[in-house]
């Protein structure tokens, strides 16, 4: 079993670059200290060690499948995955204690996910949803559908999953068509489809909870017509025995990746029996999904960097113990070939990894972070919190899974041919990483959810916060001659998306939103360079003041490797900023096109 996270970095952002000690004195997490943290983070990495890491390939190998009646087979090590993960509080720890949580802040709940996601891509996220959905139903439901729903799906007895998308509404949820009946017992009969709703049957648990959004007869058309129901598999009676619900499983969607991971297809009221129970008000149901769809974001951007990260160590360890070719001012044939690790090209490849599973793990935390100041803050204070956190979401979300799959091909090729087969993991990596820039919104729809919504809104707020926070770590980091230079560089970044802004809202000044938003997608791309920008440079200022103070928690070498790689990031990554700012600048546009003969 191949390394496939840093124990040392998770240390490293938590303590020395996002203060996670900062948490412990909020009300609602002082009932933990770092010891008492650090400490579920190690038996979190046992569990992923002794449950998931083994299983990795045998997961895909042998992927989830449907039984041709309504069932789907799952790898049998699922069942105690979940079960463990239950036990030791990775499904409900981070909820309140009033709901049966442990109240963990999000930093450390998500640290220990991003070793289960990058120890075997195909588990973790059956828990992860249950979480979403209780949170859900914490947040929005009756005392009784908590009561009902919450511990089971804490005690990993009953799966909860999100089911949103249909045959012919993917991206656009404005489409939904599932229609939902009020019935004489005061609940509401379902019909309709759901597909590729993940976890939505397997063996592994007993119950199924669908938070499903469907139309009320007679709702308004649009988003402001959708509600949000609970349909569970197996109805549970006041007496406490379950009846089977009208839900059917029709289908398990086979997958390039993620593949013991299943994904289902759901018909609901094929009997027209489907028993359903409304959460919350009428009509705003989207509105309540947000909430689990911003937090499925934001783990959707962990679970990237995870697969990079695993990736990342893989082709480290290869690349460690490879020996091929000689440096070119070697002229003697007879010399010992040099391990690939000191190919100035390999070097550039294994950097580029690091830059980007490591920058975007920072940027995760950083989420994190803001995440659990939000739920422990008041006010002003709490309000800023929340801005940042909104912006952010869609790029960590959007440069993690994006550039995830781009370092995980670069781990292939770090291999070599090997890297291609089906005896080393990377490959695996590759094909799981894909998914991410997919669900959860395409990368397409989180930069128009950017440019045309989390710029905008508040007159532009949330952005101005940013540029106050990067503008920040510039200060600290001008403090150290060595690393003034990359402040600098990060304030001339801020300057051009200023400009790029200046230059795009005249399209929306004049009414012209399409082509304000046409490009969007290179919009995203700028802003995430300099937002990694900011979170290399983060950790470069922690780096050298630990080095300066002869802070002992890492070696020098890895306070070292934090600096270089920074330095890296700035050089080689960086300047595409500049270069997607020239193309969003160009006085010719070449997308929304209206002649589509041009793709012919
Ligand atoms: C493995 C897997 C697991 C999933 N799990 C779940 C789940 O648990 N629950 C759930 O509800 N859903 C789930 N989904 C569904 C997923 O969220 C959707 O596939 C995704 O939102 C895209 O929808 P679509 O596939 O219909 O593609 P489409 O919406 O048809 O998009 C196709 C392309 O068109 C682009 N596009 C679409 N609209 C626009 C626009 N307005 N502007 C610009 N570009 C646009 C997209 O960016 C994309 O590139 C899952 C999907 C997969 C593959």
């Amino acid at each position: 079993m191949s390394r496939y996270t840093s124990m040392e970095l998770n240390k490293f952002l938590l303590q020395e670059v996002h203060a996670v000690n900062e948490l412990f004195v909020l009300p609602k997490f002082a009932h933990l200290n770092w010891e008492e943290a650090w400490m579920m983070i190690e038996s979190a990495k046992l569990l992923a060690d002794r449950d998931m890491a083994p299983y990795f390939k045998e997961m895909d190998a042998k992927p989830a499948e449907y039984d041709g009646n309504g069932g789907v087979k799952t790898h049998p090590q699922l069942k105690t995955i979940i079960k463990h993960a239950a036990e030791n509080g990775w499904i409900g720890g981070g909820a309140k204690f009033e709901h049966g949580g442990m109240q963990l802040p999000m930093m450390i709940y998500n640290t220990a996910h991003h070793i289960f996601m990058s120890a075997n891509n195909s588990c973790q996220g059956y828990f992860s949803l249950s979480a979403g959905a209780a949170a859900l139903i914490t947040s929005f439901g009756t005392e009784e559908q908590i009561k009902t729903f919450v511990p089971n799906i804490f005690a990993g007895k009953w799966q909860g999953t999100m089911a949103l998308t249909e045959p012919q509404a993917g991206s656009s949820l404005t489409d939904i068509t599932t229609s939902a009946k009020l019935a004489t017992d005061g609940l509401y009969r379902v019909k309709g489809q759901k597909i590729f709703i993940s976890g939505g049957q397997h063996e592994a648990c007993d119950n199924f909870v669908h938070l499903t959004l469907a139309r009320i007869e007679g709702a308004p058309a649009g988003v402001k017509g959708i509600s949000l129901f609970i349909i569970p598999k197996f109805w549970p009676e006041q007496d406490g025995t379950l009846t089977p619900n009208d839900v059917f499983c029709a289908g398990d969607f086979q997958k390039m990746g993620q593949r013991g991971y299943c994904t289902t297809h759901l018909v609901f009221g094929d009997k027209d029996s489907c028993r359903a129970w409304l959460v919350g008000e009428p009509h705003k149901g989207l509105s309540y999904m947000f909430q689990m769809m911003n937090e499925a974001r934001i783990s959707v951007g962990l679970d990237a960097a995870s697969v990079a990260m695993a990736a990342y160590q893989a082709s480290l360890q290869y690349a460690s113990e490879r020996p091929q070719g000689r440096l070119a001012s070697e002229k003697d044939p007879l010399k010992a070939p040099t391990l690939i690790i000191n190919h100035a090209d390999v070097q550039r490849m294994l950097l580029t990894q690091k830059a980007i599973a490591e920058g975007s793990l920072s940027l995760a935390m950083e989420c994190n972070r803001l995440s659990d100041l939000v739920h422990g803050t008041e006010g002003e204070e709490k309000q800023k919190n929340l801005l940042l956190l909104e912006l952010l979401t869609p790029i960590v979300k959007t440069y993690s899974s994006e550039q995830g799959s781009r370092s995980a091909a670069l781990a292939i090729q770090t291999l070599g041919g090997y890297g291609f087969t089906m005896d080393f993991p990377v490959q695996q990596h590759y094909r799981d990483v894909k998914i991410m820039s997919l669900y959860e919104g395409t990368t397409g729809i989180q930069s128009i959810d950017l440019l045309g919504r989390k710029v905008v809104m508040e007159e532009g707020r949330a952005l101005i916060i940013l540029a106050e926070a990067i503008q920040e770590t510039s200060k600290k980091a001008s403090a150290h001659e060595a690393l003034k230079k990359y402040g600098n560089d990060l304030s001339q970044e801020l300057t051009r998306i200023k400009q790029v802004l200046q230059h795009l809202s005249g399209f929306a000044q004049q009414g012209n939103v399409d082509r304000y938003l046409a490009d969007a997608t290179v919009f995203m791309e700028q802003v995430s360079y300099v937002v990694i920008g900011w979170q290399w440079l983060k950790q470069a200022v922690a780096a050298l003041s630990a080095l300066q103070l002869g802070n002992t928690d890492q070696t020098p070498d890895f306070y070292e490797g934090k600096i270089h790689t920074m330095k890296f990031f700035f050089r080689y990554e960086l300047p595409h900023a500049a270069a997607c700012a020239k193309t969003l600048m160009d006085a010719e546009h070449l997308t929304n096109i209206k002649k589509k003969e041009i793709f012919g």
